[in-house]
């Protein structure tokens, strides 16, 4: 399981990179692979390589938001995409209830600076998250 402190660690040297393409643009490009579940024009839904539960998949969209921060009105629309998606393969993957997440920032643990949403469920999840 995920040891707090060093993804502290890794969320404040990433923070350093947050202009330059990450991992999830060579994903989006299958230059590497992943477990993808689904994609369209303009996302992408692939497991996470370190699962916190059962179910644990992200939701990103192509285009390539650094963080929740930078997004401005003219990514209305695929935030709202990137939600709907979440929802859908969700509700047949963790039927009991789930949770979605955005980590943003260093105090957000956020690692990687693409806009990711993280959906997690497939077990009782506790409140509030650590
Ligand atoms: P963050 O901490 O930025 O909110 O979440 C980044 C997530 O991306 C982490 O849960 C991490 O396990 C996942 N991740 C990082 N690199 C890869 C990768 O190469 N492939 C996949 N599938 N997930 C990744």
């Amino acid at each position: 399981s995920k040891i707090m402190g060093s993804e502290v660690e890794r969320a404040q040297q990433a923070i350093h990179e947050a202009n330059k393409p990450t991992i999830f643009d060579k994903i989006i490009s299958k230059e590497i692979p992943a477990d993808i579940i689904y994609e369209d024009d303009g996302c992408l839904a692939f497991n996470d390589v370190n699962p916190q539960a059962p179910v644990h998949f992200l939701v990103i969209p192509k285009k390539r938001i650094p963080m929740l921060e930078m997004a401005n009105e003219s990514d209305v629309e695929i935030l709202g995409r990137l939600m709907l998606v979440a929802k859908k393969l969700a509700q047949e993957r963790a039927p009991n209830g789930y949770r979605l997440v955005i980590n943003n920032g260093r105090d957000g643990c956020q690692s990687v600076f693409h806009l990711h949403i993280h959906i997690v469920g497939g077990r009782q999840l506790g409140w509030p998250p650590g």
